[in-house]
């Protein structure tokens, strides 16, 4: 959780452990002046003719203000400023993107006896509940589709990562009628009171796994729609004709990008034995050319992980590594001595199936290599998981890298890549890894319930 008293979230740089800013919190107690709020506004928004004119605008001054969103991004979540500047750029092109999409009803049928159609009716105020590694892209995954189809929404980031959010919340409401969109700040009390609103009709989240269960919980007696995007423990697999060059710089740039703090990023690599020891020592050379510091230096491309829990459970799993017998390779320069919630990156080998690095989902620096010898095993241990987010095949022969990732379990199967996620493709795991998809006309259709309206044109005596 968050530092701060009853009334406010102190929010902390993780690369300086000095405090950002002080922020006022809202609690259970709110959210219903919040619904009245968000209901008259929705009101008005459903008698605006035309929704994306409003979504061009939003995009237009996010981009306009990306400098300085960035700013505020990198100096609560640590991701080297590079990327923040590419998180608010995708944050704009997504309310772009569903400002292009339209929801016009489906004529599923047409004849001289009847004409059935497919209306798109909005849900009402959803919650949309967002995770702290990427607060701007993913909170505009979601508001862009439900404000399109003609939602209010309550926003509510994680607690250590509001500041962005409430800087986007600015430029909505230069936009928005006032009220459509509203950001609560508060910690994980707060998202379980959005969940268990009956005001509110739809909870899009994006978080762990544990949290998606207590969602799916809090909201079954309403029978809330759900949208949740989980966690993942990605596999990566190089075929014996991998182009090794190309496989590693593909899956280290996102391996360890944002800190590794990516739902989509490889977790665990597996590697023909013979070539296993040529792979690692490309992933050393890898980090041997990344500097980790604070995500506002410019030279930095590995900022701090983002919070002290993070930290926490990544020093515990970096033990985990020599009591399972493994070994860590690191080679990044940096830190100094910045205080900050520092991991220095590592590719480590030596680990089974059965190590922690290995299971669970380390969300962080540290990336498993693993020598296997025959590719049916290999898609045996890929799939021995709860988790089935992404996952990827390497190799040159594309035909045999298509066969081996339709083997594996997972919402996305890249081929010679691995991500990002595309503003135009759903986006959704498998498995524990969620229910649903955002992103893509089906990130649009979650946030509307279809309604039929079926209509018969004469009498039919034969029909009961
Ligand atoms: P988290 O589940 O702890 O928190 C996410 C959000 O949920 C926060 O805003 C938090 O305050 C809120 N929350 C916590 N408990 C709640 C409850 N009982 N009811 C309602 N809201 C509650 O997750 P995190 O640790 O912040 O994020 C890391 C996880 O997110 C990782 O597992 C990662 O893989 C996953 N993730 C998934 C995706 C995806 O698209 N699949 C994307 C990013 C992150």
């Amino acid at each position: 959780m968050a530092n701060g008293d009853a009334h406010h979230i102190e929010v902390l740089n993780p690369a300086t452990l000095s405090v950002v800013e002080q922020v006022p919190t809202q609690s259970a107690a709110d959210l219903d002046a919040t619904l009245r709020t968000a209901s008259t506004a929705r009101e008005e928004w459903l008698r605006v003719p035309q929704r994306s004119v409003y979504l061009e605008a939003v995009s237009e001054l996010i981009a306009a203000e990306t400098e300085s969103i960035a700013q505020v991004l990198t100096a609560e979540q640590g991701k080297p400023l590079t990327q923040a500047r590419l998180e608010v750029g995708v944050a704009a092109r997504a309310f772009a993107y569903y400002a292009g999409q339209r929801l016009a009803p489906e004529v599923l049928h047409d004849d001289e006896r009847r004409r059935v159609e497919r209306h798109f009716h909005p849900l009402g105020v959803a919650g949309l509940i967002t995770a702290w590694n990427f607060p701007v892209a993913l909170l505009a995954w979601k508001a862009a589709p439900a404000l399109l189809a003609g939602n209010a929404v309550i926003i509510k980031p994680a607690p250590t990562t509001p500041l962005s959010a409430l800087r986007l919340q600015g430029l909505l409401d230069k936009v928005f009628p006032q009220g459509l969109v509203q950001t609560l700040v508060g910690g994980n009390d707060l998202g379980e009171a959005i969940v268990t609103h009956p005001g509110i009709g739809k909870i899009s989240f994006t978080g762990s796994t544990q949290t998606g269960r207590a969602i799916m919980a809090g909201s079954a007696p309403y029978l809330k729609r759900l949208t949740l995007e989980l966690g993942g423990n990605d596999p990566a697999v190089l075929l014996p004709d991998a182009d090794l060059a190309a496989a590693v710089s593909g899956i280290a740039a996102v391996a360890f990008r944002n800190a590794g703090q990516v739902c989509i990023a490889p977790k665990r690599v597996y590697v023909p034995r013979d070539l296993h020891d040529e792979v690692v020592d490309r992933f050393v050379d890898h980090l041997r050319g990344q500097r980790v510091g604070d995500g506002a230096d410019e030279q930095t491309t590995i900022g701090p992980v983002q919070n002290a829990a993070q930290a926490t459970r990544l020093t515990r799993l970096r033990e985990s590594v020599a009591a399972d017998g493994g070994l860590l390779h690191a080679g990044a320069s940096g830190p100094g001595d910045l205080p900050g919630y520092f991991v220095q990156p590592a590719v480590v080998t030596g680990l089974d199936e059965s190590a922690e690095l290995v299971r669970e989902e380390q969300f962080g620096p540290l990336l498993p290599v693993l020598a296997y010898d025959d590719v049916d095993a290999v898609v045996r241990s890929a799939n021995r998981t709860e988790f089935g987010l992404g996952a990827s095949v390497w190799s040159r022969d594309l035909d045999a890298a298509v066969a081996v990732a339709d083997r594996l379990d997972a919402g996305t199967r890249w081929v010679n890549q691995h991500g990002p996620a595309e503003l135009d493709i759903p986006f959704g795991g498998v498995k524990q890894s969620g229910l649903g998809s955002e992103l893509g006309r089906e990130g649009l259709l979650a946030f509307t319930e279809s309604r039929i309206t079926n209509i018969k044109k004469q009498s039919d005596r034969t029909t009961p």
